[in-house]
């Protein structure tokens, strides 16, 4: 396998049928070990050089806001040695590991580019022109694929630094510097918070729709097993419940520019809004070493226009505004895509007019996305084998 960089086994593709992986994340290494573990040659297309690219490509501070024990694939936990809350630099030694311990078929520098039906069979396209036929396909390219970047009026002329939250690693090159953190999801609201702690001399979070902020645990009890317990129940029972729990662990920042929600946490949360676990945030905005501002509306020449009609001049804008599936090229002919580019079945479900084309990773559930990977590949395993 390829997840240590150079050390490259010479996989076959000339072999007949396998199943193939699109993706060497954690979604993609999942379906393959569950495949290999029913005894289903799984060959995973990678499109970087090694396992775990999005993973080696998030920020320094980032660790799983999801616990070590619930955010486990299948057949191998994670050491009792990385913690409760798992480093980012621990997430990428255990897909390293995982791809090894499972001895999984994994082919790196390999970009599957299109995917289209051959009789009851797949054919993929892929860089250096392959075409590999497989008997299925598990598509695992990622929830968060391209780094989405409005088109602001005047984005073009403004000539402060504009990044996206993806190129974000550290606070060091911002020390001393005046930066907007635009949208706060977790990574916004994480970035910013590591901004002012590691020296930038103001920073100022741009707010559209006011996060649900909830506490990662509450004496032990982890927030995403109360998570994974509320999809069990319908949006009219959690939300309320969700309300009173927040107003009883969550100081009102009100005053400090960041009110609480009108929509219940379980709806937006089904909108793809998940709440923010306050990892420093709520204390960072009560010291004011966060300002929360309204959202960016527009820029002029070296300034920023909110929307509240507020300007203001920071050196650098990094817009925390999420990323997107990018799935249209690859598959969009297929008619498998909703309206909003997200594929309409996941785990162990294939489209009826797609069978063997299998899909995970695409939804981002309260219950944590790593948790319900690990369950979608037993499933796609379940239907493959
Ligand atoms: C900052 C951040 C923090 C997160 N924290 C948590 C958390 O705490 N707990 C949790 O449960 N989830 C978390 N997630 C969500 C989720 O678990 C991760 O995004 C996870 O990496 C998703 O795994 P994946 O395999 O679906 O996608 P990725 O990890 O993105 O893997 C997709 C892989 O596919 C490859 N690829 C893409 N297109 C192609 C192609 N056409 N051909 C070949 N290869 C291709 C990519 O190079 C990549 O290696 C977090 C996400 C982010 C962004």
């Amino acid at each position: 396998m390829a997840g240590e960089k150079g050390k490259r086994k010479v996989i076959d593709l000339t072999d007949e049928r396998p199943v193939y992986i699109v993706g060497g994340g954690p979604g993609g290494l999942a379906a393959a070990a569950a495949l290999r573990a029913r005894g289903v040659r799984a060959v995973v297309l990678e499109k970087s050089d090694a396992v775990g690219a999005s993973w080696r490509g998030h920020y320094d501070r980032l660790h799983l806001h999801t616990t070590r024990r619930l955010s486990g694939l299948p057949g191998l936990s994670m050491p009792r040695s990385f913690g409760r809350w798992v480093s980012r630099d621990n997430v990428v030694r255990y897909l390293e590991k995982y791809a090894e311990f499972h001895e999984l078929e994994i082919v790196t520098g390999v970009e599957v580019t299109h995917i289209e039906a051959a009789g009851s069979d797949w054919l993929l396209h892929a860089t250096g022109g392959r075409r590999l036929t497989g008997r299925a396909v598990v598509v695992a390219t990622g929830y968060n694929h391209t780094p989405e970047l409005p088109e602001w009026p005047g984005q073009d002329a403004y000539t402060g630094e504009l990044l996206h939250a993806g190129q974000y690693r550290a606070p060091d090159p911002y020390q001393g510097k005046d930066v907007l953190v635009v949208g706060a999801g977790n990574t916004g609201a994480e970035i910013a918070v590591d901004l002012a702690a590691g020296g930038a001399s103001r920073v100022r979070l741009a707010i559209r729709t006011p996060p649900h902020i909830v506490r990662r645990s509450t004496l032990g009890w982890p927030t995403q097993r109360t998570g994974v317990l509320a999809r069990r129940f319908p949006a009219f029972v959690v939300d309320p419940a969700a309300r009173v729990l927040s107003r009883i662990s969550v100081p009102d920042l009100t005053a400090h520019g960041l009110r609480r929600p009108d929509k219940g946490l379980y709806r937006r949360a089904k909108e793809g809004a998940i709440p923010v676990q306050d990892v420093g945030l709520v204390a960072a905005v009560r010291k004011g070493a966060v300002e929360p501002v309204a959202a960016l509306a527009s820029f002029e020449g070296d300034q920023v226009v909110l929307a509240d009609g507020s300007r203001i001049s920071p050196d650098t804008v990094i817009a925390a505004t999420g990323y997107r599936r990018s799935l249209e090229g690859l598959i969009g002919h297929l008619e498998v895509l909703d309206s909003r580019g997200t594929p309409v079945t996941r785990g162990g479900r294939a489209p009826k007019h797609a069978p063997g084309l299998y899909f995970t990773g695409f939804t981002n559930p309260i219950s944590g996305m790593l948790r319900e990977m690990a369950i979608d590949a037993r499933k796609i395993a379940r239907a493959l084998s």
